[in-house]
């Protein structure tokens, strides 16, 4: 009641309100009183029940007052009308003293209120100045409501959005568990198995040759497990911003040089260096560099030919160094690109052409983070049944007390080549 009390106690602002009654005298001395008395209210007049409701039609007043008895339509009908057309309008109906019967069905016809003749002007000027409040309170209440109703509305549709992303996290979280837990399955039975046929021979006391052959597939199973762990591992430091870049400074030359020389060493592969130019120097995690290198070149490897070649190059244009992985094998179709650096995404029913298994389908995933978390990007072009490029695009160190405004950036130009024959 208090907001209520409140409001009504606030001034009326900017209402019109509409006079009608076929008695001149009274057409002309009620808008001087409402101009003498109230701030605010613009009066229009009229002396017809039926020119009235043509303005109610076109306009919506704060307020109508109406005389009962008037030729043609009278006040009664008039409200009923108006109570049809503007149920919100409150109608104040003028009725001859003591003429109670008319009072009585004037408010049963949903009147705001009645007025006796002759008419007191403080009781016309109250009972006007109520209506109009009424009439305000009431809009005021309709927009808030359509406030609250389009405030509900957003509320419902963020609950619908947060619930969808829910819903995918979930679908993620499911499909997480059901590809580590049948990617660990395998290198873990392996590994029982080996365990068993170890025990089994030692029992037999010739162990020797197939402990041997046991161990170096046991070690397979533990490298592979290793490796879908620190995946695991890494795509939750993404996921949770917990990942952190020590950066230093490199000559990304000599780096790569370096990089790709225990790459190969370790898999036993031919390295062949084409060119090696002026040193590039960039700021970044030597081991998450590493990390996406190697990413790219065992892709490189298991989605091309063994004995086909894979380039390795390294350019610089304008500020930027990019390092590209090419391979001739078996491209990516068209439609999955967009896919392909999202987690656990991998082309659907893909043929490993040499070494390794599939991986998880995060490797791509973890390498884009790594290379943004530079300042970079990775880009790819492919033509299937012809080959990738996947290109690591990462920021030059420029030197702020060398660099000269004025010089034009480098133009592109090749640093180095490097081809791996796998
Ligand atoms: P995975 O660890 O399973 O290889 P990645 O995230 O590294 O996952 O790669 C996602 C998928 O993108 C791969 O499964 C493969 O289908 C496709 N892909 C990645 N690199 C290449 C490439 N060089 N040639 C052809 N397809 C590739």
């Amino acid at each position: 009641m208090e907001i209520g009390l409140d409001i009504m106690d606030e001034e009326i602002n900017n209402s019109p309100i509409l006079i009608v009654d076929d008695d001149a005298a009274l057409l002309q001395a009620l808008p001087q009183v409402v101009d003498l008395r109230m701030k605010n209210v613009q009066v229009e007049t009229t002396d017809s029940a039926q020119h009235a409701l043509e303005r109610v039609k076109e306009f919506d007043f704060d307020a109508i007052i109406s005389d009962i008895k008037m030729p043609g339509m009278d006040g009664i009908e008039l409200l009923s009308h108006i109570r049809e057309l503007r149920p919100d309008t409150p109608v104040l109906l003028i009725t001859g003293h003591g003429d109670h019967g008319l009072a009585i069905q004037a408010i049963r016809g949903g009147a705001y209120d009645y007025i006796l003749k002759p008419i007191d002007r403080d009781a016309f000027v109250n009972a006007l100045q109520r209506a109009i409040q009424t009439r305000q309170l009431r809009r005021k209440v309709t927009e808030q409501q359509l406030a609250l109703s389009l405030h509900a509305r957003s509320l419902e549709r963020l609950v619908e959005k947060r619930t969808s992303e829910l819903v995918t996290a979930n679908a993620t979280k499911d499909k997480f568990l059901d590809i580590v837990s049948q990617e660990l399955k395998s290198p873990l039975s392996n590994l029982k198995g080996m365990t068993q046929l170890m025990l089994h021979q030692l029992e037999r006391g010739d162990a020797t040759a197939a402990v041997h052959q046991a161990l170096v597939d046991m070690e397979r199973s533990i490298t592979r497990t290793e490796v879908l762990v620190q995946d695991l591992l890494d795509t939750s430091l993404m996921e949770t911003n917990l990942f952190v870049l020590h950066r230093e400074r490199y000559n990304l030359v000599d780096l790569c040089r370096e990089l790709l020389d225990a790459y190969t060493t370790r898999a036993v592969l031919s390295l062949n260096c084409e060119l090696l130019g002026d040193p590039i120097v960039v700021e970044i995690d030597k081991d998450r560099f590493s990390q996406v290198l190697i990413n790219l070149l065992s892709n490189a490897r298991k989605f091309s030919k063994k004995g086909s070649p894979i380039t390795i190059t390294l350019q610089q244009s304008g500020y930027e160094v990019i390092v590209s992985v090419q391979d001739t094998g078996i491209g990516i179709p068209e439609e999955y690109l967009p896919n392909i650096f999202e987690q656990f995404f991998r082309v659907p029913d893909v043929k490993i052409q040499s070494g390794n298994r599939p991986g998880l389908g995060l490797g791509l995933f973890i390498a884009r983070k790594i290379v943004e978390r530079h300042g970079g990007h990775i880009e790819v072009q492919t033509v299937l049944g012809q080959g990738s490029v996947f290109s690591v695009v990462l920021p030059v160190y420029v030197d702020p007390t060398v660099i000269n405004q004025s010089d034009p950036p480098p133009s592109l130009h090749t640093q180095a080549v490097w081809t791996i024959t796998h």
